[in-house]
């Protein structure tokens, strides 16, 4: 049962029953935010939009780091009836004008910090106001606003009908595209997760994913917020912050991507911290190795009390963004057994899932890979302004076509093999990158890998070619890493070329920019 509920009804109903418990504090500054002061000022912010001429529908685009403010802004819109737009940070003018013009945003709201860049942005697509949160000349600060007496707002809200936000998918394999979610689609998908991830209110959740991707929106800013817990914000990844915030702010849960797994299963840092309040850490947004999870869970179980769960989640922006997840610590699975490692584990409640095989198109044989489909309350109304792509994703049955391909055991546990598209395909084999890329980083002189498919212009086959960051003082070859993965992998799997680079691109959600790999 979904509750028919507004985001910020639904969000913060828990957090009114204990108003003076913390909501969010700032990991780096450590200012509290109280759930009785965030409703308060939730209120406040939806007032002031409305007093600024602002009405239901209307798109308010919201380009700033995570702080407590982001919370604050982005349930005070939805209260006014106004759908929030999220900009990523890392964005340049020219992507901050194209999501601006695309949405059709009105306001933009920022920081000081990126002001420059909404500027820009603001005169090649402009809107009618920028409102900076920090203060700055000339532009209306809403934080001054927050006292004034506004009257507060009531608006109609049709949760299944009407947007809350409008997020621009990550653009990994072409345009961003703005996604169409209600406020039914993340009211569902929090009351969805519930089953499997287990909140008390006690609970500190460590929001360092940003919040402009719908995994840090729903998954730490609202899931955290709705049991009555306190959303603990970075700004940006730096792995020092990051560990002392734990530490310091007795976190107990961690929403992370593969990329810090990463940092926390080989940085020699970690070390350095008591982390033993952490019990559970869940990794979105990427394919993980198990090996990878494994090794971090080994890791951090030391000196702590209980365990830590490792977790694995799926999902994309068209989902609100959750469909599928590994159960938390002290969660039943739904099926029998546990999932096996390295799945993204069961498919949450109300969400029904197909594996379509692209050759027939057809449902694939049982144990066999397929093209995920999804079918729930947390799947998008569709794609704005862009009929042909919501075509193209969303059937007239209302399944979703994720564009990955999975494989389902008996239990019902699913295992993510890799996107469709970035399949490398030779010699009528596929091979997944994301496979390729977990055993090279299984080496101990590999700190971090990509692969991507090469065109070998003799045969028109693809040929997998791995990039390769070097671990502090290694002189590894790439004969040595061919060498390597020739032992470790079929034939058909072989890496043909390897080149080292110093970092591996990724987004800030932590995906591998395979596209930037393949334009070098
Ligand atoms: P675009 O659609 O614009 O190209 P994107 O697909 O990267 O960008 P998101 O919606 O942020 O945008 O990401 C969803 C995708 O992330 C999924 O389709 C899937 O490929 C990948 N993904 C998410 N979670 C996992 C996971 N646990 N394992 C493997 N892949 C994952
Ligand atoms: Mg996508």
């Amino acid at each position: 049962e979904i509750p028919n509920l507004s985001v910020p009804e639904f969000v913060l109903a828990a957090g009114k029953e204990r108003p003076d418990a913390p909501a969010l504090i700032d990991g780096l500054k450590g200012d509290v935010i109280t759930h009785g002061q965030l409703a308060a000022y939730v209120d406040r912010v939806a007032a002031n939009l409305h007093a600024r001429g602002l009405r239901k529908d209307d798109v308010v685009a919201v380009f700033c780091p995570n702080t407590p403010w982001f919370p604050v802004v982005f349930h005070g819109i939805a209260a006014a009836g106004c759908v929030m737009s999220p900009i990523n940070s890392l964005y340049t003018p020219d992507e901050i004008a194209f999501q601006l013009k695309d949405s059709g945003a009105k306001v933009l709201i920022t920081i000081s910090l990126f002001l420059d860049r909404a500027k820009a942005a603001a005169e090649k697509s402009p809107v009618d106001e920028i409102v900076v949160l920090d203060g700055a000349e000339g532009h209306a600060n809403l934080f001054d606003l927050l006292g004034e007496d506004a009257p507060s707002v009531q608006v109609d809200i049709d949760p299944a009908n009407d947007l809350v936000t409008l997020p621009y998918s990550s653009g990994t394999t072409g345009l961003p595209k703005g996604v169409m979610l209600t406020h039914r689609n993340l009211v569902a998908n929090v009351a969805q997760c519930r089953p499997l991830i287990d909140f008390g209110p006690d609970e500190r959740i460590i929001a360092v994913l940003p919040f402009f991707h719908i995994y840090g929106l729903t998954v730490l800013m609202n899931q955290g917020l709705a049991w009555g817990g306190a959303v603990v914000t970075l700004p940006r990844f730096d792995l020092e912050d990051f560990l002392r915030t734990i530490q310091d702010q007795k976190i107990t849960r961690a929403f992370v991507a593969p990329p810090i797994l990463l940092a926390m299963a080989k940085h020699p840092l970690v070390d350095e911290y008591d982390l033993s309040s952490l019990t559970s850490i869940l990794s979105g947004a990427a394919p993980l190795d198990e090996q990878l999870a494994l090794a971090a869970q080994n890791r951090l179980r030391k000196g702590a009390d209980t365990g830590v769960s490792v977790a694995q989640g799926y999902g994309m922006t068209e989902l609100s963004p959750v469909s599928h997840t590994t159960p938390d610590i002290g969660c039943e699975p739904p099926g029998a057994g546990q999932p096996p490692k390295g799945s993204v584990g069961y498919a949450l409640p109300n969400t029904e899932c197909r594996l379509i095989d692209p050759g027939t198109g057809q449902d694939a044989a049982a144990g066999e890979r397929g093209e995920l489909w999804v079918r729930g309350p947390q799947v998008m109304k569709g794609y704005l302004n862009n009929a042909e792509a919501t075509a193209h994703t969303l059937d007239d049955d209302g399944w979703l076509h994720t564009g990955d391909v999975a494989i389902v055991d008996e239990t019902g546990a699913y295992t993510v093999v890799d996107r469709v598209k970035e399949l490398i395909k030779y010699k009528g084999y596929q091979v997944a990158p994301a496979e390729l890329e977990a055993v090279l980083i299984g080496h101990d002189e590999i700190a971090d890998a990509a692969v991507i498919g090469v065109p070998d212009k003799e045969s028109g086959e693809e040929l997998p070619k791995a990039f390769v960051v070097r671990a502090p003082g290694s002189e590894l070859t790439e004969e040595a890493v061919m060498e390597y993965m020739a032992v470790k992998v079929a034939p058909h799997k072989k890496v043909r070329f390897v080149e080292f680079i110093d970092a591996v691109p990724k987004s800030a959600a932590g995906k591998i920019l395979r596209k930037d790999l393949k334009a070098r």
